[in-house]
């Protein structure tokens, strides 16, 4: 095990990517990446890792930020919960311990959004308290080193990976060992095709030895996804046009969208169906765009675009803005990516 620990840590050292918060493993700097690239590629994460520093450069500085400016920064990284949290722990490192992330595993785990896994990366990389990360690459890794061939959603089979990921853990070089390991199954042991013959670990690993790699972490079958069908009303009367805020019991809580009514079937809805779902008389619709399927983690969102003219005042219940303010607003990337592709009268734009 000694042996396989320092293999492990020396093909860290010699192949490590070289990411912008390896150089400052600060709890701040630790966290905000952690954060970020929850669900997220290192590459799509790294622009957003340096705009929040830029904008940010300390966890006051973020605490002190309005959540739509937070939301802004975020827009376009999804999971937009991730971002809600981020500012409330914020604060509350602020206003709890002055500034100064908790340097135990226990108070980590008490802010929110940081679960085990973020505690865990903190912990050891920031303070060198040995606690063991485990996320997906991790899994791939511990299961495969073990030739472990049972569901990794059941509790035991979780259990079982945490217990071998705590022992394999290197005491000494807490956070460096847990960045090598999840480095490594970034990088080597990947999902489809390991690269093997380069594993530092291959000569202790049974799914190399078996010749199982391809067919580990097995997991059980995908929940089934929903799919949900929207249509926005884009109204624009002198260069105004009206905008809500999302409630906080669903997607893209606290992102701004246009008046949306939700249907259970997919099709275009009549004149009549728009005046009636938004309570707005003579209405004129005069153009209607159907927004590419919107993927998301469990659900698939198919979007109308009805851009109408019909009188705004109307509109109770909704802000009006002009339509330079709307982009200072966190939108949904669906939307964003309709504004980037159309014009406000709804005519397809020439990129
Ligand atoms: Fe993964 Fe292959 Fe290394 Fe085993 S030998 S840990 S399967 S890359």
């Amino acid at each position: 095990m000694t042996a396989s620990r320092t293999a492990l840590r020396n093909w860290y050292l010699e192949n490590k990517r070289d990411l912008p918060w390896r150089d400052d493993p600060s709890a701040y700097k630790t966290w905000l990446s952690e954060i970020i690239l929850q669900q997220t590629r290192v590459a799509q994460g790294l622009d957003y890792y340096l705009r929040f520093v830029e904008q940010f450069p300390s966890v006051e500085h973020l605490a002190a930020a309005h959540e739509d400016q937070v939301l802004k920064l975020w827009q376009g990284l999804g999971y937009y919960s991730r971002a809600r949290n981020l500012h409330a722990a914020a604060k509350r490192v602020v206003e709890a311990y002055e500034g100064h992330f908790p340097d135990s595993y226990e108070a980590l785990l008490s802010l929110k959004g940081v679960g085990p896994y973020t505690a865990a990366a903190i912990a050891s990389i920031a303070f060198g308290l040995p606690h063991a990360v485990v996320d997906g690459n991790v899994i791939r890794v511990i299961t495969r080193l073990h030739g472990i061939e049972a569901a990794v959603e059941l509790g035991q089979t979780a259990r079982e990976i945490q217990r071998l990921a705590d022992d394999f853990l290197d005491h000494h070089h807490p956070g460096d060992h847990n960045q090598a390991i999840m480095e490594l199954g970034a990088t080597l042991c990947t999902p489809r095709s390991p690269h093997c013959p380069a594993c530092p670990l291959n000569n202790t690993c049974m799914a190399f030895k078996n010749g199982t790699a391809e067919r580990i972490p097995v997991k059980r079958k995908k929940v089934k996804r929903r799919a949900r069908y929207f249509h926005y009303l884009i109204g624009i009367e002198s260069g105004k046009v009206a905008i809500q805020r999302r409630d906080t019991n669903d997607i893209w809580a606290g992102l701004y969208e246009f008046p949306l009514i939700e249907t259970e079937n997919k099709g275009m809805l009549s004149k009549d169906a728009l005046e009636a779902g938004f309570n707005v008389d003579q209405m004129q619709v005069h153009r209607v765009n159907a927004g590419p399927k919107h993927v998301l983690s469990h659900q698939d969102i198919f979007a109308h675009f009805y851009h109408a003219s019909f009188p705004l005042v109307k509109t109770a219940g909704y802000r009006i803005v002009s339509l330079e303010e709307l982009h200072t607003f966190a939108l949904p990337r669906l939307i964003d990516r309709y504004l980037e592709n159309y014009d406000s009268n709804g005519g397809k734009k020439r990129h």
